[in-house]
């Protein structure tokens, strides 16, 4: 099959198009960003990259036109982004998902829509269904930018399956592994990851009793993939998940434990780490019976057995 992945120079991307090029697949990624993700797929005749955005009309009307499946990952994520350039993760995240909608339909192409967790926002009736309410803060407040805009993605994409476009909408919860993002920066794992290999302290927001269900990436891959190929998924949201729900201290200290390191973990006001438009979510565990059913999918490994494999990848580098 012939695959584009938007986004595809980004963490998820970049370990979703490997998979597929392991299938002995055709692989286009279309993404602006510097391929430092992607570099050790450049040998493969069977693998292009073309460094415009999923803004840049004709190109991608072209590209959606070549592929068999449309894989849209292209976005502006990490809350870094969410409080730091609102306007930047509105336009991407929702034009840029219009655009590809758009040329899909034109095209009659399969859709698979990278959502998020996000969207459920601070519902606190955990886990979330995939028809769970979404319980969003004010306007004012940046971080919720992010979460409105992947709803308007995926009001988009049901909107074009009504009309007869095959899309499916993945929800991801919080998902991680080797090339996350650069170290202190991004998410909570590739922060903590930094001040581990210096020996510094954790800065555990607020008392740690936040909870999330951290997905590793090879999991996270094979929905995907699944959700690629799979009727039944169509016209469906699913969650894309662990149900292993660990506090954020308790992710702190099996960080130091499995490292090694002699890190203690501190805790922080969330304003030492971001200045405003902060917000945080208290719990976030996922139900994964649509995974189970619609995609075949359970989460194999474990948050030990994924960090482990992820601090040795970030020690190597
Ligand atoms: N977090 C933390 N210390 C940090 C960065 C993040 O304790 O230096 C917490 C944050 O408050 C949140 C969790 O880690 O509860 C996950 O944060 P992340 O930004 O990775 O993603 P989120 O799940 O909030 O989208």
């Amino acid at each position: 099959m012939k695959i584009l992945v938007t986004g595809g120079a980004g963490f998820l991307g970049s370990h979703l198009s490997e998979a597929w090029l392991g299938r002995g697949d055709e692989v286009t990624v279309l993404d602006p960003a510097p391929d430092l993700k992607i570099r050790h797929l450049r040998a493969n005749p069977k693998f292009r990259v073309i460094r415009e955005s999923v803004l840049e009309r004709a190109i991608l009307e072209g590209l959606v036109a070549w592929a068999d499946l449309v894989y849209h990952l292209a976005a502006v994520v990490g809350v870094e982004h969410y409080v730091g350039d609102p306007y930047q993760v509105l336009t991407v995240n929702i034009n840029g998902t219009q655009e590809v909608l758009g040329a899909a339909f034109r095209h009659q192409k399969k859709v698979v829509f990278s959502s998020t967790s996000e969207v459920y926002g601070r519902n606190p009736a955990v886990p979330f269904h995939e028809d769970s309410d979404r319980v969003l803060g004010t306007t004012q407040i940046d971080r919720w930018c992010y979460a409105t805009s992947k709803a308007a993605g995926e009001h988009f994409c049901f909107a074009f399956a009504r009309m007869g476009l095959p899309v499916v909408v993945l929800r991801y919860f919080n998902v991680y592994g080797p090339r996350l993002d650069r170290l202190d920066s991004g998410r909570v794992v590739t922060i903590f990851m930094g001040q581990l290999l210096r020996g510094e302290p954790l800065t555990v927001i607020g008392d740690g009793s936040q909870t999330r269900a951290f997905t590793y990436v090879a999991d996270a891959v094979r929905a995907t993939v699944e959700a690629g190929l799979r009727r039944e998924a169509e016209g469906w949201a699913i969650n894309v998940g662990s149900e292993e729900e660990v506090t954020i201290r308790e992710l702190a200290a099996r960080m130091i434990k499995l490292s090694g390191s002699p890190s203690r973990m501190i805790s922080v006001a969330k304003e030492a780490v971001y200045d405003r438009g902060y917000e945080d979510v208290p719990r976030r565990v996922p139900s994964v019976r649509r995974m189970r059913e619609l995609l075949g999918v359970r989460a194999a490994v474990t948050l030990d057995e994924g960090l482990g494999r992820t601090i040795e990848w970030f020690k190597r580098q």
